[in-house]
């Protein structure tokens, strides 16, 4: 196995493990999971492989199976194994073990490296793509590891639990202090100021909402930025792209290449990568799937759409942000809106914020642009009228919304559930709704599980063509 390896466990997942410290009263306790796995050929910032793995199921060592526990030992029957090895073959999924150190920290024993050797050496004859190991240790602290199909043993660099509230514990050391976050330090912690530098976020749309996102993360310390966006700058994004001058317009630069600049020139160690095109290229895979928050900033219902199933395949929260303003009898409608997506949550299509008919018709104009316009002469296409208002104010407060909820998710600052699932904000009545919207019991992509931390599949997340 080459290159890094991270574990995220979703928040549904992560109370049931949870549970485990509870049951056992004192006792050590076992259970198992079976984990998505997300292979990265090159990750943006490092050039380097990586892989992921993600929760996708929860199953519990059932009570036949459990031979004896102790506040120092564990062991269980085989045939619970041997029905978790099969169904993790079967489903091209990862089997993991997990037990509790409820009187310690999290680590791997002597006993634990006996044991474990040998339901890897099980685990490789049934030829599955490894075995992963999860302790929980008593005072909070996680380790975990994987054992490859050649006997390597690799330590996971980073776990995270991811729900509303974002947790990780770090094997490596913690990154280098920067003085220049000392302020938000005093609020925070020293602990926030490491969070956030190991962190990998991208923003998905440079336009005025995504410009200044990118900027604002940069200022917080994000470690790791990925910028994408297909367009170059025109004389009409000056009003709200932040970072970009009149030279930027006159010869047309990319809007990525603006952002970058911006950040760079502020030498605050911000590592940038990125792509000019559409989020829904192959090529930005890698990109989407190596990072740990992504922000959606972009106008385009296709691309939403894709970063909605990303959400829940692979376990990285999305945190999508949209805005609506127009001119009405007698004043104006000025709505801005921030979802997060995570498993567990009701999703865009639930939210009914994607257009469906509109994202059909944008990978039209990408695929045959000639029928596009052809439809478009003959009004069959909804979309691409004229541009809708927009003004930098309200795109700029929209991002510091969106910003605030990754810091809510990594310090519960506004509550500990973290990110809010759904904020609109209305300029014009001066009010935010927090809108509960109705999971649809029938949604493809949020309701039913088998999609959750499902990670690599073919085709790249179940949708063909
Ligand atoms: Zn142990
Ligand atoms: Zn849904």
């Amino acid at each position: 196995m080459t290159g890094e390896l991270d574990i995220n466990i979703l928040d549904p997942h992560w109370q049931q493990l949870q549970s485990l410290l509870r049951v056992g009263q004192g006792h050590e306790a076992s259970a198992y999971l079976k984990l998505g796995v997300s292979v990265i050929a090159a990750d943006p910032w490092t050039g380097e492989p990586r892989k992921r793995l993600v929760s996708h199921a929860f199953l519990e060592v059932s009570e036949p199976d459990r031979i004896s526990t102790s506040p120092l030992h564990v062991t269980w029957s085989t045939r619970g194994y041997m029905r978790l090895l099969s169904e993790a073959m079967n489903a091209d999924l990862m089997p993991a073990i997990v037990h509790t150190h409820p009187g310690g920290a999290a680590c791997f024993s002597e006993q634990d490296d006996a044991n474990e050797a040998e339901l890897a050496r099980t685990a490789r004859l049934k030829g599955t793509r490894g075995l992963a190991s999860i302790v929980l240790g008593g005072d909070g602290s996680v380790a975990a590891r994987v054992w490859a199909p050649s006997g390597e043993r690799v330590i996971a660099q980073s776990v995270r639990a991811v729900g509303g509230r974002v947790q990780s514990w770090s094997s490596g050391k913690p990154a280098v202090d920067a003085p220049h976050l000392e302020r938000q330090a005093r609020l925070f912690g020293r602990g926030f100021n490491a969070q956030v530098r190991s962190l990998r976020v991208a923003v998905v749309g440079c336009g005025g909402t995504g410009s200044a996102a990118a900027l604002l993360l940069a200022r917080l310390g994000i470690g790791h930025i990925l910028l994408i966006d297909k367009d170059t700058l025109d004389e009409t994004n000056l009003s709200r792209v932040h970072g970009s001058r009149r030279s930027d317009a006159t010869s047309p630069t990319n809007k990525v290449d603006i952002i970058e600049r911006e950040v760079l020139a502020a030498g605050l160690g911000t590592r940038v990568a990125k792509v000019i095109g559409w989020v829904g290229e192959p090529e930005l895979r890698d990109g989407l799937k190596s990072c740990d928050f992504i922000f959606g900033c972009t106008d385009d219902h296709s691309g939403r759409l894709l970063l909605n199933r990303l959400a829940y395949f692979y376990g990285i929260p999305v945190i999508d942000v949209g805005l609506r303003m127009r001119p009405v009898p007698g004043g104006h409608d000025i709505f801005g809106r921030v979802t997060t997506l995570v498993p567990g949550q009701p999703c865009l299509l639930c939210g009914k914020v994607i257009n469906a008919q509109r994202a059909a018709e944008e990978s039209l104009e990408r695929s045959d642009p000639a029928e596009f316009h052809k439809r478009k002469q003959e009004a069959y296409v909804i979309g691409a009228g004229d541009p809708a208002p927009a003004v930098v104010t309200f795109t700029t407060e929209m991002a510091c919304v969106a910003v605030n909820e990754l810091i809510a998710a990594l310090t519960g600052f506004h509550g500990e559930g973290g990110m809010i699932p759904n904020r609109a904000r209305r300029f014009h009545a001066q009010d935010d709704r927090f809108l509960g919207v109705a999971q649809s019991p029938v949604c493809p992509v949020c309701s039913q599980d088998h999609y959750w931390g499902r990670g690599d599949v073919q085709p790249f997340l179940d949708v063909v063509g």
